[in-house]
């Protein structure tokens, strides 16, 4: 399936994508957020977060350091981070296995890393600086792509 294609220009756009195609996705799914440090994956994941109806989008912090947020809601929502962790033990010691069970939105930054341990299908955004569209613009341009089936 053909990748929906957006292109966002600031920080505040961003969220409001993610408000918006917070509305295309229902549980159980699993959201790979892909991009570069710094691309906007949590950024996106505050309007993700938001727009599924768990708190604010500046109540949305990153799990780079604790690793796994949970959002009480129905369903529930879980945000992680896997940027720190560098090989597949430390990633079984997570225990995330459970989770793909439960009735939840699962959002993940860096689960590139760990691709052939978690499950599928899964939807993935990729994220990146649209160098092109900066210089054209003089904005902070990122192009998002949504696959649905990965
Ligand atoms: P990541 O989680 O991918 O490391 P963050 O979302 O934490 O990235 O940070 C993205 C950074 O890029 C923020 O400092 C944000 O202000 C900036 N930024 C600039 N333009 C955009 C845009 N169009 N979309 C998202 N973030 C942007
Ligand atoms: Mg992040």
């Amino acid at each position: 399936m053909l990748p929906q294609k957006h292109l966002t220009r600031s920080p505040d756009e961003t969220v409001e994508l993610g408000r918006r195609l917070a509305r295309q996705i229902q549980a159980p799914r699993i959201v790979l957020l892909v991009g570069d440090l710094g691309a906007g994956k949590t950024t996106l994941a505050k309007g993700l977060i938001s727009g599924l109806g768990m708190c604010k989008p500046e109540d949305v912090l990153s799990p780079t350091f604790s690793l796994v947020h949970e959002y009480e809601g129905d369903p529930k929502v879980y945000h992680i981070d896997l940027y720190r962790l560098d090989r597949v033990p430390e990633f079984e010691t997570l225990g995330l296995d459970d989770l793909w069970d439960e009735h939840a939105i699962v959002l993940i930054e860096w689960g590139e890393k760990f691709s052939d341990q978690l499950p599928r299908p899964r939807m993935e955004i990729r994220i990146s600086d649209n160098s092109r569209e900066i210089s054209d613009s003089g904005g902070d341009s990122r192009e998002i792509s949504v696959f649905f089936q990965a």
